[in-house]
């Protein structure tokens, strides 16, 4: 036994190394034995999973890219009929761009399952055209390719290799606008989630050092503070106005501590908007614009019922300060449920041979996750393909080899949680 646990570390040691400072690997999880025939059939489907993936990267489809959503979209429709389901496009909000692809597939056994996964990326159209389609030692190359055309291909391969008794009911939703900020799809997805056995969000994850699961993700809010002041020409009678941009000045040197720093709260102030401004004119209306991440919908009411204390008496006298924060897209904290299906992932990715995951406590970025997890379901994130270089300025990848255990990660899921 002792010799065991000496072994285990000392395989765990060169991981924990690599390991992003403060982050530890979580005690390691029982491994069974794979499943051959399933690892087999997952094998033998990756190269058309690839195949999909230089579909989908050929198509661009930015967030703002309304033709290249539309496109994509009948593609998404098409494959999903193609694979026995039926097809529903749904509308977001108004000023959605294209449709949100809903497919169903019924099968006989008794849990459902939603499987969610997001079409835009956040590249602008010509982006395609400098960083083309590519394979190149063990790695596929395009924009967009991990986030998230790698967790869309992962599911229309994983389901090419469930039988009908594998689960009862799957709902599988690609939306249109997750790269900012799912403000169109968000309640869509909750409602979705609603009733569901559990929720699979197949965002991509990090190939380097490591691959790993997301126990939390941060929600993202935005900070408004608007300064109304009073004009006045800025050389014949400046003290007959009242400066809102010095106002703005003291604003910012009162709240900015109000980040908590790394692993806590952010919160930082990213943009300043004038109305009517000229050189020469005291400015009278300015609106500071903040990023609020923070881990649930009572800390941002908090923080902003402290931000209010801190502004209520104006620097400059005769002007007047409003804040108002805007929730946009919820936090996800894996509740006990989804924290155990994370150690379910783990051990069912190391039975296909793949590495043990770590498991990120919480993700600086938001992810379509907190809006399923509002429907009060359990809720796995990050099962798309091991990638690099999104929301960067680096060439985007996927590690080619990972596929098969990815699919077969995924397929295993789906069947333990739907038969
Ligand atoms: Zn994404």
């Amino acid at each position: 036994m002792k010799m065991l646990v000496a072994a285990v570390l000392l395989i765990a040691t060169p991981a924990l190394a690599q390991l992003p400072p403060g982050m530890k690997m979580p005690p390691p999880v029982k491994v069974g034995k794979p499943d051959t025939a399933l690892l087999k059939a997952a094998t033998a489907e990756a190269p058309a999973t690839l195949a999909t993936l230089e579909r989908l990267v050929n198509i661009e489809s930015g967030s703002y890219d309304t033709e290249g959503l539309v496109a994509i979209g009948n593609l998404l429709a098409d494959e999903l009929a193609a694979r026995g389901a039926q097809v529903e496009r749904m509308q977001g909000k108004p000023g959605t761009r294209g449709d949100i692809i809903v497919g169903r597939l019924t099968g006989t056994g008794t849990g459902k399952l939603l499987l969610l996964a997001h079409m835009d990326t956040v590249y602008t159209h010509g982006q395609l055209a400098e960083t083309p389609w590519r394979v190149a030692d063990g790695k596929a190359y395009g924009p967009g390719i991990a986030d998230d055309k790698s967790g869309i291909a992962v599911i229309l391969s994983a389901i090419k290799l469930l039988k009908p008794a594998d689960f009862g009911q799957l709902t599988i939703a690609f939306n249109t606008d997750e790269e900012i900020g799912s403000l169109g799809s968000g309640d869509l997805i909750t409602e979705l989630a609603r009733g569901q056995s559990a929720v699979l969000s197949f965002e991509p994850t990090t190939a380097v050092p490591l691959e790993g699961m997301i126990a939390g993700t941060s929600g993202t809010n935005s900070v408004f503070v608007h300064i109304e002041g009073k004009a006045a020409h800025a050389g014949n009678n400046p003290e007959l106005g009242n400066n809102a941009l010095v106002e703005a000045a003291h604003v910012i040197a009162v709240t900015k501590d109000m980040d908590e720093g790394q692993g806590k709260r952010r919160f930082n102030w990213t943009q300043v908007s004038q109305e009517g401004s000229a050189r020469n004119m005291i400015p009278d209306d300015v609106t500071l614009i903040g990023d609020l991440r923070d881990i649930s919908d009572d800390r941002v009411r908090a923080f902003e019922t402290e931000m209010k204390r801190r502004l209520a008496t104006p620097s400059v006298p005769g002007t007047k300060v409003t804040v108002n924060v805007q929730i946009n897209r919820p936090a996800f904290t894996a509740d006990a449920a989804s924290l155990a299906l994370i150690d379910r992932a783990r051990s069912i990715y190391q039975e296909a041979g793949g590495p043990d995951l770590f498991v990120l406590p919480r993700s600086g970025g938001g992810t379509d996750a907190g809006f399923a997890a509002r429907a009060g379901v359990p809720v796995l994130e990050a099962l798309g393909l091991p990638g690099f270089g999104y929301h960067s300025s680096a060439e985007e990848y996927v590690l080619i080899d990972a596929i098969p255990r990815r699919l077969y990660l995924a397929a295993r899921l789906i069947r333990e949680l739907g038969r």
